[in-house]
């Protein structure tokens, strides 16, 4: 046998492998002790204060505003007042400002990643390689459009549609805050933004680069706060809302909104299926399926928590998902060789063991590898569940943590029968070397991203967007433009 083949069987990583600390320095961010309301490019003093944690330990970072009714009121009239010269500025004007927040969330990007890893717990090395390159890419991206629409938009003469209220999720703070400023900025709207109650801290640093790239006043406003301060927001004289987050708030929104003429986008949950056929290069797949459930500590609306494996396959595909887990550092997300970071918040790591719990209680198999966890901060294992049945709530509920639940199937048709077998439609992938098939189950899977021979891709360029339950609207790509625009 040559060494090659002995080889094989083996994890990729030995057992017992260790690694040296690799931590991050926290020097690079100045934390301030309390931050206000960033409303007409001044910060406006709130009543009521809370204090943002880091999930990793639990330590305060910062005191934050909770922003009132009247609070987000004067942030609208802030942004009503802005949209009145920013809306007349050539586009060309306005790419020069957008140009400017990229090339200085580039500059800044190290700082940025280390305050969102300690405000949210993901590894710095996805902060740092995935969130913050993104980011800036999409403001790089839209400023292009900005001077283009006419061209974009042929004969249907676009127009800003005035004040966008904007509400985003704690699982990607600042890459979701790109996502939503980005192509409203371009298409000349202005903005009041809610970030998530948990990771304020990335989007009030934001808006020093605000500053530094001098936006005119009232262009962007910031409020935090909870759930209230954007229900507050939903209700106010905006123009157009554009939610990301749970289906349960975003139908919320929608009832709220029926009638208003107020525009809606809402980006909300996802169960994708990964399917894996037998004759997809397995190791590839393996890494795929890991990649699609774990990153980001499966904190992701498109994670890949339903594994569909063809049955043939099943064995092997196991028992090199369960080796290669065993190889995933869980620990400091600060600490650079991390691959799963800490859980967002107490309350999302009760949804994610009570999910769990109901997992072993409908009879499914568990696994998770042997893996010591910090004794503070909210920690998850990665988890695998095998002997899954479709209706099992693993099966249909989303549990946005570590957690995957795997399936079999024995034909294609079966497989788009079982990926198409729940209420949301975000994302799916398809691991096989045949590119007909490829094509062939794009076609039947009922979801707004497909990927092929890869999982957990995103770009800037390429529209995003879900169906059924996981919601309506596309961000990204010219298609992201579209709903910030009004064509009459
Ligand atoms: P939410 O939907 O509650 O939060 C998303 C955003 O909406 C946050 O900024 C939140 O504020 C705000 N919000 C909350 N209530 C209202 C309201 N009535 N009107 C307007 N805005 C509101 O998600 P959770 O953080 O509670 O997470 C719960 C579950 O949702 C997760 O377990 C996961 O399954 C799913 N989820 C999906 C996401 C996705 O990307 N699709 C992202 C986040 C969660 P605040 O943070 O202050 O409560």
């Amino acid at each position: 046998m040559t060494d090659v083949e002995k080889r094989q069987d083996r994890s990729p990583v030995p057992q017992g492998w260790t690694y040296a600390p690799a931590p991050e320095s926290t020097d690079v961010v100045r934390l301030q002790d309390r931050y206000e309301l960033y409303v007409g490019g001044e910060w406006l003093t709130a009543k009521e204060h809370f204090t943002t944690i880091s999930p990793r330990d639990e330590a305060p970072l910062a005191e934050v505003a909770q922003a009132s009714e009247a609070d987000v009121h004067q942030a609208v009239a802030s942004a009503r007042d802005a949209f009145q010269t920013w809306s007349k500025l050539p586009g060309s004007e306005r790419a020069k400002y957008m140009f400017r927040i990229a090339r200085i969330l580039a500059e800044r990007s190290r700082e940025f990643a280390v305050l969102e890893s300690l405000n949210g717990g993901k590894p710095i090395k996805e902060s740092r390689d995935v969130d913050l390159p993104l980011a800036a890419a999409h403001f790089f991206y839209y400023a292009g459009w900005a001077d283009k629409l006419e061209y974009a938009f042929p004969n249907r003469t676009p127009k800003p549609l005035g004040v966008a209220g904007q509400i985003i999720p704690w699982n990607f703070p600042l890459l979701m805050l790109a996502w939503k400023i980005a192509p409203a900025l371009a298409a000349g709207n202005t903005v009041v933004l809610k970030p998530a109650e948990t990771t304020p801290l990335t989007a009030l640093l934001f808006c020093d680069v605000l500053r530094q790239a001098e936006l005119p006043p009232g262009v962007v406003n910031i409020v935090t706060g909870d759930g209230s301060t954007g229900a507050a927001l939903v209700d106010a004289d905006v123009d157009k809302i554009a939610f990301t987050g749970s289906t349960e708030v975003g139908k919320a929104i929608q009832r709220r909104l029926a009638g208003t003429g107020k525009k809606l986008t809402l980006e909300l949950g996802g169960k994708a299926a990964n399917i894996v056929f037998d004759d997809c290069a397995i190791d590839q797949a393996v890494e795929g399926i890991v990649n699609g459930i774990y990153f980001n500590q499966g904190h992701v609306c498109c994670a890949g928590s339903r594994l569909l494996v063809q049955e043939s396959i099943y064995e092997p595909v196991i028992e090199k998902l369960k080796q290669r887990m065993a190889t995933l550092r869980v620990g400091d997300p600060l600490d650079k060789n991390t691959d799963v970071g800490a859980i967002n918040s107490r309350e999302q790591l009760n949804r994610i063991e009570e999910l769990v719990a109901a997992g072993t209680a409908e009879g499914a198999e568990i696994y998770q590898p042997p893996c010591k966890l910090p004794e503070q901060g909210y920690w998850f294992a990665p988890t695998v569940f095998t002997n899954v049945a479709q209706s099992y709530r693993i099966a249909q509920e989303e549990i946005f943590g570590p957690v995957l639940s795997v399936l079999t199937f024995r034909t294609p048709d079966e497989a788009v029968e079982k990926a198409n077998n729940t209420p949301y439609g975000l994302s799916a992938g398809v691991w096989t070397e045949k590119g007909s098939r490829i094509l062939w189950m794009a076609q039947h899977l009922r979801a707004g991203v497909v990927w092929a021979n890869t999982f957990n891709r995103f770009d800037p360029t390429s529209p995003f967007g879900g169906y059924k339950e996981s919601g309506f609207g596309r961000e990204g790509g010219l298609h992201g433009m579209e709903p910030y625009l009004d064509f009459a």
